[in-house]
């Protein structure tokens, strides 16, 4: 391994601390980073104790304490309530030097590990160099780079964090997506024809297809993947089906009379749960088993749930549910002056 070389693919903590490990221990290293410079946005700023007893011999945790703060206690925080818990690192003095977190943004660390980098002879990097490109032969890696640079060596690292992909971009609000169980879809509801739709895309990437055509606002698929079950806008919302190629779309008859559902529902293996929304706070959870074809009581929710986000979760067993209820309300009082 002495002899290999590794290329690394992004400068951020995880690339440049596999890179200082790696030069450390003899082996050089070639670090492609898109960037033109190391990034310092602010994002994370907290070190564990494991971590700081990791970079303790690089002496990057001294160069660290250098810049950071120490903070051996603590809390969570409500608005109303001040301190819910507090916790005390003290408390692992004896196992571990660290007993605290050290505050320091993540920028820091990036810029500690360039630093001590730079002077690795075993070390490059190469700033601007967008990896698009990776092959493995026999002999170990080709790495191409936009500028149709390539580098070879004998491993290579993906070190390039996570980064987001468009998979709609029509000029049209899309939301509420799900995806098929054999992950190749995304089913959303999309506008983008003037009503509220399902659709569905690829979720590799590609054009979207339409799924409904008589109005839809949320969807879920079956456990089979067959079939999408979907609440309609307007006062009925309540549950229809249509097959996941498009195609008739229907009540689910069993449920013909429970209306006033949207937000509120899921479907797990079992079948189907949701609340069908009554006047008055205390709400009632049924359930539609796919096996008995027949609605049950679940539970009555003591306190009011909230309605403008999904509310209701059932896990996959269909023992346990979690509910969002609505605990505080807060009103404050605006003045608005100088007219007349
Ligand atoms: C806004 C924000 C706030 C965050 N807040 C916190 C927080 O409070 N606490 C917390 O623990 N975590 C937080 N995180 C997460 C934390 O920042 C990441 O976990 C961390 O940055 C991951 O480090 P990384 O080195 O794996 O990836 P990154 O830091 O993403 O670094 C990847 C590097 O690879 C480069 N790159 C990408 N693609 C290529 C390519 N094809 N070729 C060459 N180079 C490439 C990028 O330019 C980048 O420099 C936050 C993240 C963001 C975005």
């Amino acid at each position: 391994m002495a002899d290999s070389r590794v290329i690394i693919v992004g400068a951020g903590p995880t690339g440049l601390t596999a890179a200082l490990f790696l030069v450390k221990a003899g082996v050089p290293v070639t670090v492609l980073e898109s960037r033109t410079e190391i990034y310092d946005d602010p994002r994370a700023a907290t070190f564990h104790p494991p971590t700081m007893e990791m970079f303790e011999d690089s002496g990057v945790t001294q160069r660290l304490h250098d810049l950071g703060i120490v903070c051996p206690k603590w809390q969570f925080r409500g608005r109303t309530e001040g301190v819910v818990a507090e916790f005390d690192l003290g408390l692992l003095a004896h196992v571990t030097r660290y007993p605290y977190r050290l505050q320091c943004e993540q920028h820091k660390l990036v810029a500690i590990l360039a630093d001590m980098l730079a002077k690795e002879s075993g070390f490059t990097i190469h700033y601007g160099a967008t990896v698009e490109d990776v092959k493995q032969c026999e002999s170990g890696v080709t790495v191409v780079t936009a500028d149709g640079s390539v580098h070879t060596g004998d491993y290579v690292i993906g070190a390039d964090g996570g980064s987001l992909r468009r998979l709609t971009d029509e000029p049209s609000g899309d939301f509420l997506p799900s995806w098929s169980p054999d992950g190749k879809w995304i089913y959303f509801t999309s506008d983008r024809t003037g009503a509220m739709q399902l659709w569905k895309a690829p979720s590799a990437g590609g054009l979207a297809v339409q799924v409904t055509r008589g109005g839809a606002r949320e969807s879920w698929p079956s456990p089979d993947g067959k079939l999408l079950y979907f609440t309609r806008r307007g006062p009925a919302a309540d549950i229809w089906t249509v097959p996941a190629e498009g195609g008739l779309e229907q009540p689910v008859p069993e449920l013909a009379g429970f209306n006033r559902i949207a937000r509120a529902w899921g479907v797990i293996q079992q079948g189907i749960y949701f609340i069908s929304r009554q006047h008055g706070p205390r709400q009632e959870v049924r359930f539609f088993s796919f096996a008995t074809r027949r609605v049950s009581s679940i539970a009555i929710l003591e306190k009011e749930p909230t309605w403008n986000v999904p509310t209701l979760a059932l896990s996959p067993d269909g023992r346990s549910m979690l509910t969002v209820q609505l605990d505080h309300a807060v009103n404050d009082l605006m003045l608005v002056e100088n007219f007349h």
